[in-house]
Parts: structure tokens; sequence; C-alpha cells
């Protein structure tokens, strides 16, 4: 004999429903169900989208950090765009990472960077996340590379220093940072590039381009 199905068990036939009575009380339930999964997946976008945006910032940031010439501003590494490149045109005797740490924490210059990069360290000099530097001249963050979307990194070119190991330093140094904040080649940058200053002075196109190869190395 064939087996019919009765209507009460066609309306039963999904398992991750529970019973209806009839058919109007089924569909009222399928619409509830579908504003529901709508708020939801509204809320997780909206979770997801804050979180990384404002929250993803990491805290306890312990290195140094100037108290002039930067802006409070929350960033995370998905807001965080470009690696700008420049060097601080200072060859002076002694013209270190550290004597710059020390110049830019002692005042207002009007400027400022997040790392200064000699041939023994690169010191980080600002929470990149909470605030940005001074770095790039940016026409009030008009431009498309801006102070407001880049970390600045300056390399120090004293001439008691060993340059190589400076321009070195600086290579590893942007490639964690690429690594930290999803930032790929195209978005490593010269402050030339944000604003047509001509820096790094030191560096001529063909040593540019060598940096920017060399970052694909180990
Ligand atoms: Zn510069």
């Amino acid at each position: 004999m064939r087996y019919i199905e009765t209507e009460q068990e066609s309306l039963n036939s999904q398992w991750y429903e529970p019973t209806f009575r009839n058919r109007k009380q089924r569909h009222r339930w399928r619409r509830r169900r579908k504003r529901k999964l709508f708020l939801g997946a509204v809320l997780l976008f909206l979770a997801v989208f804050l979180f990384t945006r404002y929250l993803a910032a990491p805290i306890g940031y312990k290195g140094l950090q100037i108290p002039y010439n930067r802006t409070r501003c929350l960033r995370t590494p998905y807001t965080i765009s470009y690696l700008v490149i420049h060097d601080t045109a200072n060859r002076g005797v002694g013209a270190d990472a550290q004597s710059h740490y020390i110049y830019f924490s002692g005042g207002d210059r009007g400027s400022s960077a997040d790392f200064f990069v000699d041939d023994i360290q690169a010191l980080q000099i600002n929470d990149y996340y909470h605030y940005y530097t001074w770095h790039c001249g940016d026409g009030g963050a008009k431009a498309k590379i801006n102070n407001r979307n880049s970390v600045g990194i300056e390399i120090c070119v004293n001439r008691d220093g060993n340059y190589a190991a400076a321009v070195e330093n600086a290579r590893q140094l942007t490639k964690k940072l690429m690594k930290e904040l999803h930032i790929d080649i195209d978005h490593v940058v010269r402050h030339r590039d944000a604003s047509g200053k001509d820096c790094p002075g030191t560096m001529s196109e063909v040593d540019w381009q060598a940096f920017l190869a060399s970052l694909n190395d180990d």
C-alpha cells in the first residue's frame, strides 16, 4: 500500500523546526526566524567592524614615548596603511637614534616620527596604536598618504655611524611592521612619495628600488 503523508507530517518535515498546528503558524514562525537571522547577521557584522576598527589596538605599550608633536588617535593594524621611510638628513657626529629621541622629547620641534633607526638599534619612540606622529607633511591629512594612516621610520645618517648597518636595521624593522600591520610592498613608500619632499635624501632612486626589493629577502 502506498504511504500518504498527512499535512501534519509534512509540516513537521524539517528537523530544526518545531511542530506546527497549521500552515499559518509555520509561516509565522519562519518569518520570525528570518527576522532573527537578519538581526543576528547585522549585529555580528557590527561587532566585527567595531572590534577590528577600534578595539584591536594592542594595549600596554611600555616603550619610549615622546610627549610632543603627536596626535591622539586610536588605530589598529587595519587602519594603518603605509610605512613611510625617511632619513634624518643630519650628518652630524653623534646624531644617532638615541640623540634624536632626546631631541624630539625635549620640546615642540614641529615634527616627529615613530622610529629612529641607526646602526645599532631601531628605537621606537611612539605608541603608534594610540598616537600618530607628524612625519610626512601631509597637507592637513588631505594627502592619500598622511600622518594618520601611516607610521614614520627615520634612518640616521650621522657620519660616525655605519649607514649600511642602519639601512639593514631599517629593513628588518620594515619587514616586522609589514607583517604586524598587514602592509604590502606597494604601501612601503618614501616621504617623497607622500608629499614630494626630497627625503630620504641619502637614498638614490637605485638605492630605494634595492631597498624595496630587499624586503622580499630574509
Ligand atoms: Zn622625511
